[in-house]
């Protein structure tokens, strides 16, 4: 069965290596720390599980859903936008739901890429950017987030040629897997680059309310002249420890959104009417949840960094998302100093060329266990005499 061209350039699914080592280590009874997912460990704050039982027990929610999501659900995701970052939406025209912010990453290239367009896209990112454009047909232009320039694209860096060949531009902070953020005029410059060579920006804000010490994420709807140029994707997935409910939305450019709600409705059906009455609960219930999602993270990462700077480490504290993006010692590249870690120490990190070559050199620790787990992790590592170096 000869498969089509398009998935022969899939990669193999990137971490089949190191599973292999994880399942030989466990098969051995080693007792594996995975500092590898980004898939939050604590369950979804009851009200919103309770929420979508007295849903599911509603036969309305049973039949196809609204295809673009509901009315209700729009409306709660303009409202939030309104009470948090005072941005006006209007949720018929500029807000439509998604099965997961990573569906509608992989689709919007289907609305606006053509073979031999670019897109932009941050290097290392995540997947979907890339894989989305390529599925389309189009090219990867990486835009390397480098430490030299605190993990931000050099949009000065872009040629012309290509900046005029590009129709879509992906952008993601606070950022995987760097755990960088962006300062308001890093923003207002793509504004006015995306203005320039019009070019849509597509903003995935994931990790906007994942953020600590009092510091406050800028989503890209709040720049001016943003939702003249652009979209952001968002996701219940890690404010509301919510990854398996697939449920997220894409906001701004009302015509940007149209043309996304068009192929999703030839391609899927919607969210599950039920899940997006969930999802109303979790934006307009109490946030104490979110609070305390913020607080538990902070403490983690404390743990991960002060652990690291006993072994060496001169690393800062991301202000946000749950990962802290980790150099390699001197002398391995990241798949080698992963692999170590596992094989030393039964401990997973995942290797940073796994999000592109521009991520060799680094490893990212997810923040995705309970900080006791973390600490023996890095006890481990201090009696295997791993260090930085
Ligand atoms: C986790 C994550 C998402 C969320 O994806 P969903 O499909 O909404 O679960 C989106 N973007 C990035 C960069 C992520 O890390």
């Amino acid at each position: 069965m000869k498969t089509a061209k398009r998935i022969r350039g899939l990669p193999p699914y990137l971490f089949a290596e190191i599973d292999k080592k994880i399942a030989k280590a466990k098969a051995a009874g080693v007792d594996v720390i995975s500092l590898g997912m980004g898939d939050p460990d604590r369950p979804t704050p009851h009200h919103i599980v309770e929420s979508l039982k007295s849903a599911a027990d509603d036969p309305k929610t049973h039949r196809y859903p609204v295809y673009q999501g509901t009315l209700a659900f729009r409306q709660a995701v303009a409202n939030w936008y309104g009470k948090s970052r005072g941005v006006e939406l209007d949720p018929v025209s500029e807000v439509v739901a998604l099965i997961g912010s990573k569906e509608g990453l992989a689709h919007i290239s289907q609305c606006y890429v053509d073979p031999g367009d670019y897109n932009l896209v941050p290097a290392p990112g995540y997947p979907v950017y890339g894989i989305g454009t390529t599925l389309a047909g189009g090219e990867v232009y990486p835009m390397p987030l480098l430490a030299s320039n605190r993990f931000l694209p050099d949009l000065d860096a872009i040629p012309v040629d290509v900046a005029n060949r590009a129709k879509l531009m992906f952008l993601n902070y606070p950022n995987n897997p760097t755990g960088a953020v962006a300062p308001r005029e890093f923003f207002a410059d793509v504004v006015a680059f995306a203005r320039e060579y019009d070019i849509i920006v597509c903003h995935d804000a994931a990790y906007s309310e994942v953020a600590f010490d009092g510091y406050r994420p800028l989503t890209f709807l709040e720049i001016d002249g943003a939702k003249e140029v652009g979209i952001e994707f968002h996701s219940l997935s890690k404010t509301y420890n919510m990854t398996g409910w697939r449920l997220g939305w894409a906001a701004g450019h009302p015509q940007v959104i149209e043309a996304l709600a068009r192929i999703k409705s030839n391609i899927d059906s919607g969210v599950f009417t039920a899940v997006q009455h969930a999802g109303i609960a979790a934006l307009e219930g109490p946030q104490d949840c979110v609070t305390t999602m913020q607080r538990v993270y902070a403490e983690r990462r404390d743990a991960v960094v002060e652990g690291l700077r006993e072994l060496g480490w001169n690393i800062e504290k991301p202000q946000a998302t749950i990962y802290v993006w980790v150099p390699v010692p001197q002398g391995y590249t990241a798949t080698e100093f992963a692999s170590l870690v596992l094989e030393e120490t039964g401990v997973v990190i995942t290797p940073g060329v796994g999000y592109g070559e521009y991520g060799e050199g680094y490893c990212r620790i997810s923040l995705c266990v309970e900080k006791e787990r973390i600490m023996m992790a890095l006890k481990r590592w201090k009696d295997a005499g791993i260090k930085y170096c």
